[in-house]
């Protein structure tokens, strides 16, 4: 950070917010918004969106109503202030995730649990760890510590989705049950720890106003969705934009550093080339038919048609550079001025009539 800083062609403006954005790539203008109300239009060619997440607070936890009731994170920053470990702790895995309030797996509250759990195990090797958990998600080299907190003495118990940990507490809050059903004694059982740590999801930072902003869809799960899962994982399908992190899904820091390198590799393409290549298929107005409604311009979902005058009359004009032809403003057009680049109206009428004449031609079959 202190690098980016004293680097003179490096900008960074914190406390700011993005306010207003407009363009097309290799010429987006954005208004920045600081704190005290200072705005900035900055002219630019990419945008690499890194808005991250923060992680999510269930209900039915006791998580906002119990001081002994914490998430990992929480248990985390205690255990590194206080150096000193609670004789007993119980963690439960995928709380509020995976079919609960959250669809999707969080992916780094497993491998925290473990390292907490480790933590803990350091601290005092005589406390006692319990995990109720649905599925480890401890991959790749986390499975080394998952190993090692097994061999500590901490002690992993898997639950369902139908039969959920449940956490209560006394009246006066001092004393926390933890009742479960336990799959290897077929029993119910409670018990009463020093702390509870809740293992929450992840969710991603203003992804809805941010979407709207540059026309970038979301998925279900409010995630930015990019432009093609293999092929094109860093990119969004609004040409110039590129994400990474927390803002296109949970994942730990190692590969969120992995995936910002490919989206800062990708985003210095274009501004390395100073060009792009444009689609062989995009819209083509003709403006000699446009009445200058500005129908195509409110429904491309890309923004790529601008309206111009020509003169002094309103028309439409494409923006080549960041058509996606997906042919919604041609279809839309009252007086049929929008082409698709190679499928004119001619060409594809005598291709369906062309087509109709073999079939025509053709003995119909029983
Ligand atoms: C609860 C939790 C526990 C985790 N535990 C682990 C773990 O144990 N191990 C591990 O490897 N990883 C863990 N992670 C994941 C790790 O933190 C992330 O992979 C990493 O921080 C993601 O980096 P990022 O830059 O995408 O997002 P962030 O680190 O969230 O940074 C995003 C930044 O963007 C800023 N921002 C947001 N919106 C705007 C806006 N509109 N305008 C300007 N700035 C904005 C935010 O203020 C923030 O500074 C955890 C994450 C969470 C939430
Ligand atoms: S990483 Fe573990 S605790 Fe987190 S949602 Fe996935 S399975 Fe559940
Ligand atoms: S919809 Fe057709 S007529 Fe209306 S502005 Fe667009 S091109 Fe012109
Ligand atoms: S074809 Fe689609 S992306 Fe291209 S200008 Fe028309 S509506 Fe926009």
């Amino acid at each position: 950070m202190a690098e980016v800083e004293a680097n003179k062609h490096i900008d960074v403006l914190t406390n700011a917010e993005l306010k207003d954005f407009s363009g097309f790539i290799g010429n987006f203008s954005s208004v920045v918004a600081e704190k005290g109300g200072a705005e900035h239009t900055v002219d630019h060619g990419v945008v690499v969106l890194a808005t991250g997440g923060h992680e999510y607070r269930p209900d039915g936890y006791l998580l906002e109503e119990n001081d002994k009731v914490v998430t990992q994170t929480e248990l985390e920053h205690q255990l590194a202030a206080d150096g000193k470990a609670p004789k007993s702790i119980i963690m439960v895995q995928c709380a509020g995730s995976r079919g609960d309030d959250l669809k999707y797996c969080s992916k780094v509250c497993c491998n925290h649990a473990v390292k907490n759990a480790l933590t803990i195990k350091e601290l005092n090797p005589a406390s006692q760890v319990i995990v109720l958990y649905r599925d480890m998600r401890t991959y790749g080299y986390a499975e080394d510590a998952y190993r090692e907190a097994r061999l500590k003495g901490v002690i992993f118990i898997p639950y369902e989705l139908e039969q959920k940990p449940q956490i209560s507490a006394s009246a006066k809050g001092k004393k926390l049950t933890v009742s479960f059903f336990d799959a290897l004694l077929q029993e119910d059982v409670q018990m009463h720890p020093d702390m509870v740590a809740l293992s929450v999801g992840i969710v991603p930072d203003g992804t809805e106003e941010m979407s709207k902003l540059l026309k970038a869809p979301l998925t279900d799960d409010r995630f930015f969705l990019e432009a093609h899962v293999k092929l094109r994982p860093v990119e969004l399908p609004v040409s110039g934009v590129y994400v990474c992190g927390l803002a296109h899904g949970p994942k730990p820091v190692d590969e969120t550093i992995a995936q910002a390198q490919a989206a800062a590799a990708k985003a210095a393409i274009p501004l390395v080339k100073g060009a792009v290549s444009i689609d062989p298929i995009v819209s083509v107005v003709e403006q000699e038919k446009c009445i200058g409604c500005g129908i195509c311009a409110s429904l491309c979902p890309f923004g790529s048609i601008e309206m111009i005058k020509v003169d002094k009359k309103r028309k439409a004009q494409t923006i080549a550079a960041s058509c996606k032809a997906c042919g919604i403003c041609s279809s839309h057009c009252p007086t049929f001025a929008i082409t698709m680049g190679g499928f004119t109206n001619e060409q594809i009428m005598d291709q369906i009539t062309a087509f109709g004449n073999v079939k025509a031609a053709e003995p119909v079959e029983a």
